[in-house]
């Protein structure tokens, strides 16, 4: 089990992982995996040196809190969750700004939540198949173009509060698919009336009907990962003793 260890003094983090506890075996077959743990196991004693006499106390991550920038297998990215002492929750920033580097991990007073940027339809992906699946009866570039501008007016007047999910897993987590409401499927369908008639309506009737659920209508949104930090208060007197080395050192002085 991994421990979520704060300084209350500093508000900085450490992440103790299961590799910290383990004893440094000389007969690792693989050395790189060895010098992983070691310097784990090294960072965690120098995280406590350097926090000697101060309160520390365990955090207790929030289930399913974890909003990225980027996709999971993205190994640079910025991710956030958040944590709890069972008395206030916080932000931990965990992240990595070179593949090479370690995970970071940064303690954040406050909160964060998604804030919708946008929401627009995927107007290549809808025009290239009206293109492929109207190719026999050859829709006319200019109708494809006014259904396009359609569709968007359609977006401009729904909102998006009343906008089922859809299922598709997006490769970008702040890209979120929905499904187009019953009340915007009727201004869309009415609408184009005036720009499809007779077969060619009837075919636009199908597609919409085809598409609208899983495919090339689903509404596309962007979000924003919105961090606000609480203003900070002064602390109090948190440190219960000064550590021995520094009184000395101060007593030298
Ligand atoms: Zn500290």
């Amino acid at each position: 089990m991994n421990q979520l260890i704060r300084c209350v003094n500093c508000d900085e983090i450490f992440l103790k992982t299961p590799f910290d506890e383990w004893p440094e075996y000389e007969s690792f077959s693989n050395p790189p995996l060895e010098s992983f743990r070691s310097i784990e196991r090294d960072d965690f004693q120098d995280f406590l040196k350097s926090h000697r006499g101060h309160r520390l106390e365990e955090l207790q991550i929030i289930d399913d809190s974890l909003v990225s920038e980027k996709a999971h297998s993205e190994p640079v990215k910025v991710s956030y969750f958040k944590a709890t002492n069972g008395k206030e929750s916080f932000v931990i920033k965990k992240f990595r700004e070179e593949i090479a580097e370690p995970l970071k991990y940064q303690f954040i007073a406050g909160d964060y939540s998604l804030k919708c940027m946008g929401i627009e339809i995927q107007h290549k992906e809808i025009a290239k198949q009206l293109g492929v699946e109207f190719r026999r009866t050859s829709i006319p570039q200019g109708k494809i173009t006014a259904f396009l501008k359609l569709y968007r007016r359609v977006v401009e007047i729904i909102d998006i509060k009343n906008l089922e999910r859809a299922p598709e897993e997006s490769p970008n987590p702040l890209e979120v698919y929905y499904k187009l409401d019953d009340a915007g499927l009727a201004y869309l369908l009415r609408n184009c009336r005036n720009i499809f008639k007779g077969q060619e309506y009837l075919d636009i009737e199908e597609f919409i009907h085809r598409h609208k659920d899983d495919s090339v209508l689903l509404l596309k949104a962007t979000y924003k990962i919105q961090v606000s930090e609480k203003a900070k208060l002064k602390k109090g007197v948190v440190p219960p003793s000064i550590p021995i080395e520094k009184k000395k050192m101060a007593e030298k002085e």
